[in-house]
């Protein structure tokens, strides 16, 4: 009788067992098109970090912690997300991780060109991590912070864009500032 030949099952050097990724960003505030990279992206990875970015160079609304605060309040419900922050080169934030995926997401070609200069830039520093692009949601690709920020002080409405929670804060503060 001929027996079938044994299937091999090869792993490959270097393939990690877990893969932590790292998603950076400003999330000033984070918004539903951002929750909905961070949900995707928690089925993909052992486990996710969200990272904020301590950028002098922008005027941020919401201060690091409060950021850290409204994402912590949303992301709790993935038990492999977590929330920091970071200074300095996002490789070596991510290597102190151990992670070796950088998530980034894309909403049109206007992201595309500007997402591709800084994969290639963080490819060169640190060839070991890839940068990971998940295509926006459809029903968000048209939200971002800066434009949600802007509608919400003009008196328009933006329920649906962010979270309730980051809503109810955005009200808080704009109550302070007129
Ligand atoms: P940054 O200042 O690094 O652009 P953002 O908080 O604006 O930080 O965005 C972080 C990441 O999330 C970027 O990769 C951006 O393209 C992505 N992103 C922002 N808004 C959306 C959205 N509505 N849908 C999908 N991805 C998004």
């Amino acid at each position: 009788m001929i027996t079938p030949p044994r299937k091999r099952i090869e792993t490959l050097p270097h393939q990690p067992t877990r893969v932590t990724a790292i998603y950076p960003g400003s999330f000033d505030p984070i918004t539903n098109g951002h929750l909905d990279l961070i949900q995707r992206g928690s089925r993909l990875f052992d486990r996710l970090i969200v990272s904020i970015l301590w950028n002098d160079a922008k005027e941020p609304l919401f201060s690091v912690e409060e950021r850290i605060e409204m994402l912590r309040e949303v992301v709790g419900v993935y038990p492999n997300v977590e929330v920091d922050s970071f200074h300095g080169l996002l490789v070596d934030h991510a290597s102190a991780h151990s992670a070796t995926v950088l998530l980034r997401g894309i909403r049109a070609i206007s992201d595309y060109e500007y997402e591709l200069q800084m994969a290639l830039m963080n490819r060169r520093l640190r060839p070991a991590i890839e940068t990971v692009f998940m295509m926006a949601n459809e029903a968000y690709s048209f939200i971002s912070s800066r434009l949600v920020k802007e509608v919400f002080s003009l008196g328009g409405d933006i329920s649906g864009l962010v979270p309730p929670t980051v809503e109810a804060r955005l009200q808080r503060r704009l109550a302070k500032v007129v």
